[in-house]
């Protein structure tokens, strides 16, 4: 079976909708995936919460985590732990989500095993809020991680770590873009960010895992930016977050 697993797409329906085009017609795979595992914060920032949220829903065989930002829009999470920015575009997320859309995020859990993998918008240590970016702290997370995999968001850079059984260290597992990565025990696999890439490359980001394979492949697809920035300032969200998504910051 072969899993598209999306993360972090921040209410960016241009951006969502060209990753499913593009995995679906740019890839020879036939069918390109079976199943959707989808790591959270499907909302926040971006001008299209209720599209992006029902539009995730109809994807076949899916996977759904809530994330730090989709918590916020539920009034879960104090607005306060955001910054200025976050604050005021989860303020106006709120104003606008459908009460169906609110009670589906509400269902949404924040740890799921499957097969040998845990999925989680941040980490194992801290499920929906923790930023993995370096070796050290993925060391503290596989310390704690009881099946082969996690898949991770949150930090919105594609960077992985694998850390080989009876190793003491993790190191950054290197993903080349059309070069599928071998999967072995154990690693921490981030698909990078849909809708808020933060790498510098403002391509949307995502990856396919071939369950029979045993492989990760990390992917980017170029999306219509100005689209989306027309329609957050058309929102009156502020402008700093439609000029970050050109930046790929
Ligand atoms: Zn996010």
């Amino acid at each position: 079976m072969r899993v598209l697993v999306i993360s972090d797409i921040h209410a960016n329906l241009t951006a969502l909708k060209t990753v499913l085009e593009d995995v679906g017609e740019n890839h020879a795979e036939n069918p390109p995936y079976e199943a959707v595992w989808c790591l959270g914060d499907l909302i926040g920032y971006g001008p299209d919460p209720n599209p992006c949220i029902e539009l995730v829903r109809t994807l076949p065989n899916l996977i759904c985590l809530i994330g730090n930002h989709d918590q916020a829009a539920l009034d879960l999470i104090p607005l306060s732990r955001f910054n200025e920015d976050a604050r005021l575009s989860a303020t106006w997320t709120r104003s606008v989500l459908t009460p169906e859309n609110e009670s589906y995020l509400r269902s949404l859990p924040s740890q799921v095993e499957v097969d040998a993998f845990t999925l989680v918008h941040a980490s194992p240590r801290f499920p929906i809020w923790e930023y993995v970016l370096d070796p050290y702290t993925a060391d503290q997370n596989f310390d704690l991680l009881e099946t082969d995999y996690c898949l991770i968001g949150h930090t919105h850079i594609a960077l992985s770590f694998s850390r080989a059984i009876g190793k003491e260290h993790s190191v950054l597992q290197t993903t080349q873009l059309g070069d599928p990565v071998k999967l072995a025990p154990k690693m921490m696999l981030n698909p990078g960010s849909v809708g808020q890439p933060r790498d510098m490359d403002p391509r949307a980001s995502y990856a396919v895992l071939d369950l029979e394979r045993g492989t990760w492949e990390a992917r980017r697809v170029v999306y219509d930016i100005e689209e989306v920035q027309e329609r957050i300032l058309k929102a009156g969200l502020p402008e700093r977050q439609a000029l970050r998504l050109f930046a790929g910051w």
